[in-house]
């Protein structure tokens, strides 16, 4: 697998560098890498106090940032990407040995990579009034105008990534920017944001490291305008009814239990690889990942076979070495929710095809890539988010009950449709409940177009102008 954004330089000099300039003189908590158990740094901690103090400086920065034009917040985007371009090897060996995440393959260079190319697209973008009428009755023009503070709130899993999707779109369109990073990952989030301050005037962009009491009280703030919020069902849902009582625009990114469908003309080797990736990428720590796969009878024991087949070359190990191309999971609790989950598989009777055997000694919270064939549709295995390296194939004679079971569960995020005919999988697709079906391939986001979940997956879109809407306060003007 080639990186889209590779970089090539070593950074583990410069890397400490960057630590220094975010770790606390005294007091701050430990982090460790989930590879090793290494020291990787100490996190500052945020106190209510803080996060207050945080919010008061972007309210009073914001004014003077919409004042800029918006070509002059476009130069500021770019530079800001420069920044993370100049500064992109140290950032992937911190990401690396925090999140866990390879340099290589879709991982921490590639993640670092996005955050420039998002920056750029979004600064690339122009949000212009619209003349709704203009004629004899009068004319009425919307206009786009930011809302104030946004208050960001994000996961462990692509910690950069995500924070650069809710501060590009706020920052373009005029708003400031408190992010709370999450509680395992502050490190990867405060070294982003040291980088891309160097870019940006004083106070447009803060970040404030904390557990979810920080978030928590981000969500209720007065003078916080809009949550975007990455992260599980149930912290979103705690959030929506944090933020009700101060009337808070909202976008929700929550979890994704996806399903692929694959057809039966499909050339199993041809989309093995893509298969693979689509569910594996990031370790399966992804929320547009494929988490359950659908294969018809005919094709059934082909796709396994080839699935096997680069399961079983696909190295995993500690991040920094560049061979590997999967790392652990993230956190002790992520690799509990696996376990169980592939434990109750196979008591059911499940078939595992490769893995499920984790070396429990070992250092680590590595768990091996695993496929689990066989699986009734209904075990806990398809049916919850397992948001690791495990995929069930569940097998399925009619297609109409395949697209019954991916509709059935109350995650809707993202969903795949597998076939030689793109036509066929077309229509197959419009019948998915899914903020994103995608054909022949699956989780591959792009900055142009909008992207969000249906159902308990969440509601709003980031991405593509659609996105830029979403950080704004629609305002017409009549006369
Ligand atoms: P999480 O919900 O545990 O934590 C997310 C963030 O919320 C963290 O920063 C955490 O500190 C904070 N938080 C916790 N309690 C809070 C509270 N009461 N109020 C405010 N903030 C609080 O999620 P996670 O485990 O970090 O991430 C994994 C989940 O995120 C998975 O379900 C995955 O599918 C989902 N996810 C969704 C998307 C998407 O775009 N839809 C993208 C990435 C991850």
């Amino acid at each position: 697998m080639t990186t889209q954004f590779g970089t090539t330089q070593t950074g583990t000099t410069q890397a400490a560098d960057l630590l220094s300039r975010i770790q606390p003189a005294e007091g701050g908590r430990e982090i460790f890498d989930p590879a090793t158990g290494e020291l990787v740094g100490i996190t500052p901690q945020a106190g209510p106090e803080d996060l207050h103090a945080a919010v008061v400086r972007a309210k009073s920065a914001q004014p003077a940032w919409a004042a800029l034009s918006s070509q002059e917040r476009s130069q500021a985007l770019h530079a800001a990407a420069d920044a993370v371009e100049a500064h992109a090897e140290e950032l992937a060996q911190l990401l690396s040995r925090e999140q866990g995440k390879p340099l290589n393959g879709p991982n921490a260079r590639f993640e670092v990579g996005a955050c420039a190319a998002w920056l750029r697209t979004t600064a690339d973008f122009q949000l212009d009034p619209e003349v709704l009428v203009d004629d004899e009755s009068g004319r009425s023009v919307l206009h786009w105008r930011p809302l104030g503070v946004v208050g960001a709130i994000g996961p462990w899993n692509w910690p950069m990534m995500i924070s650069v999707w809710q501060i590009a779109p706020s920052l373009r369109m005029g708003n400031t920017v408190v992010i709370k990073p999450s509680g395992y990952t502050p490190l990867s989030v405060l070294a982003l944001t040291e980088v891309l301050n160097t870019a940006l005037p004083a106070d447009v962009l803060i970040a404030v490291p904390g557990r979810g009491d920080v978030g928590d009280q981000l969500s209720r703030h007065p003078d916080v305008a809009k949550i975007m919020f990455t992260g599980s069902t149930e912290t979103g849902k705690k959030i929506i009814k944090a933020a009700a009582d101060t009337v808070k625009r909202m976008t929700m990114e929550l979890g994704g239990n996806d399903a692929g469908i694959v057809l039966d003309d499909a050339d199993p080797q041809a989309i093995a690889g893509d298969l693979f990736w689509g569910a594996f990428i990031n370790t399966g720590q992804t929320c547009a990942a494929m988490k359950r796969l659908y294969v018809p009878e005919s094709l059934y024991d082909e796709v396994c076979d080839a699935l096997l087949e680069v399961a079983r070359s696909t190295p995993m190990g500690v991040g920094l070495d560049e061979e590997n191309l999967l790392g652990p999971l993230q956190n002790r609790a992520q690799w509990e929710v696996v376990d169980r989950l592939v434990t109750a598989a196979k008591e059911s009777g499940a078939r595992v095809l490769i893995g499920g055997d984790p070396d429990r000694q070992a250092p680590g919270f590595f768990y091996p890539a695993t496929l689990v064939a066989d699986i009734d549709p209904q075990n806990p295995l398809v049916v919850e988010e397992q948001f690791g390296p495990v995929l069930p194939i569940v097998k399925y004679t009619d297609l109409d009950q395949a697209v019954e079971w991916a509709n059935s569960l109350n995650e809707a995020l993202g969903s795949s449709v597998w076939s030689s005919d793109p036509d066929r999988a077309e229509e197959v697709a419009s019948r998915l409940v899914a903020g994103t079906t995608w054909i022949n391939k699956h989780g591959a986001v792009d900055p142009r177009i909008p992207f969000g979940g249906a159902r308990e997956s969440g509601f709003g879109v980031e991405f593509g102008v659609e996105g830029l809407k979403e950080v704004c306060q629609p305002h017409v003007i009549s006369r």
